[in-house]
């Protein structure tokens, strides 16, 4: 049988991933759901605070942020919308570079998140130090980062990107005649070559979620479901983004379940967009496509472990105690917020 431990990590990733995600989230039913979810809302309402929930957080958390004013989203969005909402303060729910990319855009603004322990796979496969080496033993080169990094990464980085937004940038840099360093997803990073023909020099780490998505599996599921669009993220494989009808950020997939006429959708990403792909439309059916564990050994089956940390009991502790502040170091928040602001202003274009 086989096991997580089977996946092959490259030495970038190696991250002993089962150690690190500890803690269950509780689930709430009935009244105490309705009762929790009713001090959560008053809390935001008095601390002037807003929360920001990214697709793959849990479903009741992505419908508080809906009803309050708030915002479910992908990280590029996150990231606009804490930059001109109005509230003094942020709750971030996701995972850690998603309140650090909060705070650095904010600086005035009080950014919590319900726990610091939601790591991700690819931030913690990008460490600083070997970051700075990498980039350092190859000068010259235009270095392009994913969101997904810590803020250390993005100060040493000319440019952050997300994967909404990756392809547009890539291509005006080659377009320049720019060489490329891009971290930290290989994945990505080998797509968005591919994509563009700029010149690039991959940093090798990889999402645990995407990685898991198998081609020989979602080729079975493809033979039952012939009439089904397959919907993919290009965290994936390579392998798997090339059985794709759509290739494309969270925000993407979500508008083709909308806009393409098919009435049933494979989807290669995490199972908390199934939320918003609903609420796009409701008549269509939607498929998981399958992972390393289709034998139920995997340790996310389609479902970022570190996200699901994010529940009802602890946005509301914070909320109340004012635990989980986010802090980024003024020098490295000042230069992170450059390569950040970048893409933004990019993006308006
Ligand atoms: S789904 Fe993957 S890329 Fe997203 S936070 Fe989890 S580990 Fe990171």
């Amino acid at each position: 049988m086989v096991t997580r431990a089977d996946i092959p990590l490259t030495p970038a990733i190696n991250v002993p991933v089962t150690a690190q995600i500890e803690g269950a989230v509780p689930h709430y039913r009935g009244a105490g759901r309705e009762r929790i979810v009713e001090q959560i809302k008053c809390e935001l309402r008095e601390q002037d605070a807003v929360l920001v929930a990214h697709y793959y957080t849990d479903t009741h958390l992505q419908k508080i942020a809906e009803e309050t004013g708030g915002l479910v989203s992908d990280s590029l969005d996150m990231a606009r919308f804490g930059n001109t909402h109005p509230a003094s303060t942020l709750i971030v729910a996701g995972v850690r570079f998603m309140g650090e990319t909060a705070k650095i855009l904010n600086p005035e603004k009080r950014v919590l998140m319900p726990t610091l322990e939601a790591e991700c796979s690819l931030d913690l496969g990008c460490p600083i130090k070997d970051f700075v080496h990498f980039c350092d033993t190859h000068p010259g080169r235009t270095v392009v980062v994913y969101a997904n990094t810590s803020a250390e990464v993005k100060a040493r980085a000319d440019w952050v990107v997300t994967s909404g937004i990756a392809l547009k940038v890539v291509r005006h840099l080659h377009d320049r005649g720019e060489k490329i360093i891009w971290a930290p997803d290989r994945h990505l990073g080998r797509y968005v070559q591919k994509m563009t023909g700029a010149d690039i020099l991959l940093w090798q780490a990889e999402c645990i979620v995407h990685s898991e998505f198998r081609a020989q599996a979602l080729e079975r599921l493809i033979e039952r479901y012939p009439e089904a669009a397959i919907l993919v993220h290009p965290e994936s494989p390579e392998s798997v983004i090339d059985l794709a009808d759509i290739v494309g950020s969270t925000t993407r997939l979500i508008d083709a379940v909308r806009e393409l006429p098919n009435k049933k959708f494979i989807v290669a990403t995490d199972n908390g967009i199934f939320y918003k792909m609903r609420q796009a439309a409701p008549d269509k059916q939607l498929i998981e496509a399958p992972t390393f564990g289709e034998g139920a050994t995997c340790q996310s089956c389609a479902h970022c472990p570190w996200m699901a940390m994010n529940g009802l009991h602890n946005v509301l502790h914070v909320l109340q105690t004012g635990e989980n502040e986010i802090h980024v170091e003024e020098s490295v928040r000042v230069e992170a917020l450059k390569s950040t602001q970048k893409m933004l202003e990019f993006a308006q274009q």
